[in-house]
């Protein structure tokens, strides 16, 4: 019997854990082959979150739960999740309900009997989400996707199904800074999308500001590409080129002409030309403060999604080919 563990991160959600719960469970009596291992991780939270947990917990021999000492954040508490899933199929779900449960099903079966090795969910639309969150989302998923050359979907979400061999990819991926759908996109594999109409939280309130979301989204592309490092050495080259131009145009008119060229245009030019190169070598070093980055990361340099190697190894020596065994 296959067992599917559930990971959900939980922050201050007193208000949702009754309802979320009971859908859960829900899925889970309708999908009588299978068997569920629920975690909830509890990221700090301030409320009675953590009893509500316990509670469900004498009662319910697939719940378990993990508590963490302060709140470090959404991306800590999906990561200790994923790390403490002992099922064959992991899916990571928000506990606000903004995640249909009854996805599962459908999710279950992509990988199952489609042959996917994960299915994720995205928004098809934004209704009732506020304006200006929409607007920044929309422009986030764009420009994250051209700048990393990973490629994002708008509306895409933290709610997806992984096979062990999903799972174990994302776990080899041992940065701090974690930005998962960055990390489900960098290991690849053979991924389903299936699309939901937007939920609004069932009660509470959305844990994530927009400045938080704004410094989440800068530190998920700066994560996966030194691209912006490469903008300002292009800015500083562009204003290095302004500056030379310039700078030769004055020397041709105080050449042919008598005027005077005043001391303050010299200024401006010799100021653009400094600034270019600074800026120029600015890039440059951030180029090598970049790289050393992206190495300390230690990500495995490629991930295997099958592989069929011969016991007798074939080598050639001096032209013969000899089989070793
Ligand atoms: N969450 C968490 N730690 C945090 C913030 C959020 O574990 O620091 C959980 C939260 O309890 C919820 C999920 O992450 O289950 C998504 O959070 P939220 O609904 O506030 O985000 P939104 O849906 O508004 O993006
Ligand atoms: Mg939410």
């Amino acid at each position: 019997m296959d067992t599917i563990t559930v990971v959900v991160p939980c922050y201050n959600e007193e208000d949702v854990l009754k309802n979320f719960y009971a859908e859960i469970t829900k899925v889970a009596s309708e999908m009588q082959k299978v068997k569920f291992e629920i975690i909830f991780i509890d990221d700090g939270s301030k409320d009675k979150t953590l009893d509500i947990i316990k509670d469900y917990l004498k009662l319910d021999s697939r719940v378990k739960y993990i508590s963490f000492s302060r709140n470090f954040g959404k991306e800590a508490a999906i990561y200790a999740g994923l790390k403490a899933a002992i099922g064959k199929y992991v899916v990571i779900i928000d506990a606000d309900l903004q995640h249909p449960p009854r996805l599962i099903k459908d999710m279950y079966y992509g990988i199952t009997q489609e042959g996917y090795d994960s299915v994720a969910a995205y928004r098809i639309n934004r209704k009732g989400e506020n304006k200006i969150r929409s607007f920044f989302s929309k422009i986030f998923f764009k420009l994250a996707s051209k700048i990393t050359r990973l490629d994002f979907r708008q509306g895409e979400e933290d709610y997806r199904m992984m096979n062990r061999k999903f799972l174990e990819a994302v776990l080899s991926i041992k940065e701090k800074n974690r930005f998962a759908k960055g990390i489900f996109q960098w290991v690849g594999f053979n991924v389903k999308w299936i699309g939901h109409e937007n939920v609004n939280r069932v009660a509470g309130e959305s844990k994530w500001s927009l400045f938080k979301l704004f410094t989440y989204s800068i530190d998920g592309i700066i994560g996966f590409s030194g691209i912006p490092l490469i903008i300002v050495s292009v800015i500083g080259g562009v204003l290095c080129l302004i500056g030379i131009v310039l700078g030769i145009l004055l020397v041709i008119k105080s050449l042919i002409s008598d005027a005077n060229i005043s001391t303050s245009l010299i200024l401006i030019v010799v100021s653009i030309l400094m600034g270019g190169v600074q800026l120029f070598i600015f890039g440059i070093l951030g180029q090598y403060l970049g790289k050393s980055y992206l190495e300390t990361k230690q990500r495995p340099l490629y991930i295997v999604k099958e592989e069929k190697i011969l016991d007798n190894k074939e080598i050639e020596i001096d032209g013969e080919v000899k089989v070793q065994i």
